[in-house]
């Protein structure tokens, strides 16, 4: 008797453990790294909480890491780690776009499908998909920006214009910086935008790391070496690609006493709170709000596709060369914002509160 029910506990008990075990193979406890930059500008902050709370939500598991500020090596080394702990997809949004060749050789060994998370992950095989926001949009809105304010068109010119663009490393540089001097190059061409520093080729406007300290730095020296200043040359408009480097100009700007009053037209990306603050002081004059909460959910609904081996929805498949080929990408809308609808972009959504914006 006492021998027939401890074998039914035994069977009950396997059948139990058989069941938990079934259930580790699905969604809910499948592992996904998510491997972000810095935690130094807001935005990637966004990106990783987001991706963090909307994975979890769908099921999985998440393994998110920060690579310090901006370090390769320890982006490498988190990576590596998300491979060996069985990471069934890996989302990355890499620093050097060039310097992950090597480890993703272990995530396609290991059939591990790799997203590129709004920078595409140059020269290897082994990147999956890409999302993103249309990038080379993102130029043009800014340079269709800058045109339309000096009424580039419809007034004589000439105008004064420096430009900014962020790191050398990241791919996305081509299509920000692309994209706008697609609108403003012809106009330099012209003479009408006069770039007096004469510092116009991507090499010579690339600012390491997208650093509001090196923007300063090459600002400051851009107003001493040129003259520029309320009392000095003319200075109508900086370009940048975004608002970290935005941050940088503004300082340097302000210190070297422009105001609300004369500040040059300055562009920017990502709606980060000083940059739209910013604005609100007329200090900046435009972003480009990218939604990360609307990003983070076009990756979530790829990686359940890929995780359950569906079709993944991509909407380009002829833009993101990455030198070895051409990566299938969904492109999400950036949107143009200023002071006039950063309340219906970004209160209203729910994306800032007032008090964020608090100045
Ligand atoms: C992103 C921008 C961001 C920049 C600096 C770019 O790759 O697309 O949104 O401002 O990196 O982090």
């Amino acid at each position: 008797m006492k021998k027939s029910l401890c074998v039914l506990l035994m069977v009950l008990l396997t059948v139990a453990t058989l069941f938990g075990a079934g259930t580790k193979e699905d969604a809910s406890v499948v592992k996904i790294g998510v491997s972000m930059p810095t935690q130094s500008l807001q935005r990637w902050n966004q990106d990783g909480a987001n991706m963090k709370s909307q994975l979890e939500a769908a099921g999985y598991k998440v393994d998110l890491q920060y690579a310090g500020d901006n370090d390769i090596p320890t982006q490498v080394a988190q990576l590596e780690n998300m491979i060996t702990t069985g990471c069934k997809a890996l989302v990355i949004a890499s620093i050097d776009g060039s310097a992950l060749s090597e480890v993703l050789k272990q995530a396609k060994a290991k059939d591990i499908a790799v997203i590129a998370y709004d920078r595409l992950i140059m020269n290897t095989d082994a990147v999956t998909y890409y999302a993103t926001f249309d990038n080379f949009k993102v130029g043009t809105i800014q340079g269709t920006y800058i045109r339309d304010a000096l009424k580039l068109d419809s007034t004589p010119g000439p105008y004064y214009i420096e430009l900014f663009t962020g790191s050398p490393d990241d791919n996305n540089i081509n299509f920000f910086f692309g994209g706008a001097m697609s609108i403003l190059e012809p106009y330099i061409k012209s003479g009408k935008l006069v770039v007096r520093s004469g510092q116009t080729s991507k090499a010579q406007v690339a600012t390491l790391n997208w650093s509001t300290e090196e923007a300063q730095k090459r600002m400051e020296n851009l107003i001493t070496a040129n003259g520029y200043g309320p009392k000095g040359n003319r200075l109508d408009a900086v370009y940048s690609s975004n608002d970290s480097i935005a941050n940088g100009l503004t300082n340097a700007l302000v210190a070297a006493g422009y105001t609300k009053a004369n500040f040059p037209i300055i562009t920017g990306q990502d709606c980060d709170k000083p940059a739209v603050k910013n604005m609100l002081q007329g200090l900046q004059s435009m972003s480009i709000f990218k939604d990360t909460r609307t990003l983070a959910s076009k990756v979530v609904e790829m990686v359940n596709s890929i995780v359950k081996g569906e079709k993944v929805d991509v909407n380009d498949t002829k833009t993101y060369n990455n030198g070895v080929k051409v990566v299938p990408s969904y492109l999400c809308e950036p949107v143009f914002a200023t002071v006039d609808n950063y309340k219906a972009l970004l209160i209203d959504s729910g994306y800032y509160t007032e008090a964020d914006l608090k100045i």
